[in-house]
């Protein structure tokens, strides 16, 4: 008769197997929608969809099954009674969370949402066009009403902005973001005002990036997958390719990113690719073994964008890199950069533009007060406070608060982003976080490795992306954004590192 643990084990290893086969469908799934925005022919739209809407309907049963209950039930008995260790404790309570979240909520909830949600994008993408709210607002509505049944029938009722962020950062509040969020604000306002003070008179003077034309694409297809691979992706396991906008795609043996080229605007493409493959690398990292399960999975979009944004910017910004950087460009557009000096170069890789509306067009500095804007309005629109009528009143009057602009019209301000016209509230602020997170992960990686910049300046990047591995991509989803960041820098998560980060860089 076999013993009580073997039958715990037992059971462990099959809910193990059917969270990795459910990965498994997922990542068909991904694949598919890499394709669809990478390779499909025009005319295939409606037979891609129906593969979509197969393959979605399969991921559901699957996710939903009666028998995948039982098997989180059979472990959550086994780890009461102490028969599960710590690990196993993380991926069965991930597990019970997701299935409560996909098992609570009517199925015509769910056909709801998506229906709006793709009707939403293209009364989005019209109403941006003719700058006008007003035929917006409707879905705007409907998404917050189905957002707040949601919430309710999960268990957020309360507080249904939780849940929104809660689906991109397990465990993160409003309420603790808002903290954050706040004393952010109180520093990166005044030094952006200071920057740009101080980025006009250079303008006044004649004095600003300069510009570059004509790069040749496949010299800068060249110089982005030698970079990329160098920083650690591995092309093995991987792939670049070009798509409309940056992605990156994929998990494990089989990470997918994307890029594209501007022949007048090179860092463009180098600057994507960089953050993309940020994000690869992270994929790349998490520990196979444990695939499916939250011991192999990212620990947030917080975390997941720490690991773009430290690759985009503290490093690929930075002196040292750009000193490794500067021959092979020269090598590669040895005409294109005639004219221009290594430290132009290099200023054209941190230039500031105040005054940008445009959040995806807007510079290191500026970025973060374009999350915050966005924050502060969902959260007041989801306290009610803010009504879906007076939205892009409030989005003026924060803009000039924050930017020192007010959109002329509606194109350049409340409806630029088409996160809004698929109900994705909460995601914004991961963005943010994340930028905070990578700047507590540098300052840590400084101290930790001392010789850092020096081998970013021979064009090694081994010695961080081993202490990533190590400190942040081993641990999968051990932990939240504030535990990891805890753990691995000592430091609550916090704006201290990001505000001193900037100064360094930017406040002279
Ligand atoms: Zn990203």
């Amino acid at each position: 008769m076999p013993n009580e643990a073997s039958v715990n084990e037992k059971g462990y290893e099959a809910l193990r197997e059917r969270l990795r086969r459910l990965q498994v469908l997922g990542s068909v799934s991904g694949l598919l929608g890499w394709d669809e925005q990478v390779n499909l022919p025009e005319g295939a739209g409606e037979q891609r969809a129906a593969q979509a809407e197969l393959l979605a309907e399969l991921q559901h049963a699957a996710a939903t099954d009666a028998g995948l209950g039982a098997a989180i039930t059979g472990c959550e008995q086994a780890l009461a009674a102490g028969g599960l260790d710590a690990d196993a404790r993380v991926v069965v309570l991930a597990a019970r969370r997701d299935f409560d979240r996909v098992t609570k909520l009517p199925s015509e909830l769910v056909a709801e949402k998506a229906r709006l949600s793709s009707e939403g994008y293209h009364v989005w993408a019209a109403a941006r066009k003719a700058r006008d709210f007003s035929a917006f607002a409707p879905v705007l509505e409907k998404h917050l009403a189905l957002a707040r049944r949601e919430a309710a029938l999960l268990g957020f009722g309360d507080r249904p902005y939780d849940l929104a962020i809660d689906r991109h950062d397990p465990g993160l509040t409003a309420a603790q973001i808002g903290g954050l969020f706040v004393e952010l604000r109180a520093g990166l306002v005044p030094l952006a005002r200071r920057i740009g003070v101080r980025v006009a008179a250079a303008k006044a003077r004649g004095e600003g990036p300069v510009a570059m034309r004509g790069f040749d694409v496949t010299a800068q297809q060249r110089v982005v997958r030698a970079v990329t691979a160098r920083l650690g992706f591995d092309y093995k396991r991987g792939r670049l390719d070009v798509s409309l906008h940056p992605f990156c795609e994929g998990s494990g043996d089989d990470v997918r990113l994307t890029t594209r080229f501007n022949a007048d605007d090179p860092l463009d493409a180098l600057y994507s690719s960089i953050h993309e493959a940020g994000h690869g690398l992270y994929e790349q990292g998490l520990p196979l073994a444990h695939a499916g399960t939250a011991l192999g999975l990212a620990a947030g979009m917080a975390v997941h964008e720490s690991q773009s944004r430290l690759w985009e910017n503290q490093v690929a910004r930075s002196q040292a890199f750009w000193s490794w950087l500067e021959p092979m460009m020269r090598a590669e557009f040895p005409n294109e950069l005639s004219g221009v000096s290594g430290v132009a170069l290099h200023a054209a890789a941190n230039a500031v533009e105040p005054g940008g509306l445009i959040r995806v067009d807007a510079d290191e500095v500026h970025y973060n007060l374009h999350i915050l804007l966005r924050f502060e309005l969902e959260r007041r629109l989801f306290a009610g406070t803010l009504k879906v009528a007076d939205l892009p009143g409030a989005w003026d009057e924060l803009s000039e608060e924050m930017l020192g602009r007010r959109p002329a019209h509606a194109g350049e301000g409340v409806l630029q982003d088409v996160h809004w016209s698929g109900g994705a509230f909460g995601y914004f602020p991961s963005y943010t976080l994340g930028n905070m997170i990578a700047a507590q992960l540098w300052t840590a990686a400084r101290r930790a490795l001392p010789g850092l910049e020096g081998e970013f300046a021979r064009g090694e990047f081994g010695g961080l992306l081993g202490w990533l591995r190590t400190e942040v991509h081993a641990h999968g989803r051990r932990e939240d954004a504030f535990e990891l960041t805890k753990r691995v820098t000592g430091e609550t998560l916090g704006p201290k590192a990001l505000l001193a980060y900037l100064e360094e860089r930017y406040g002279n």
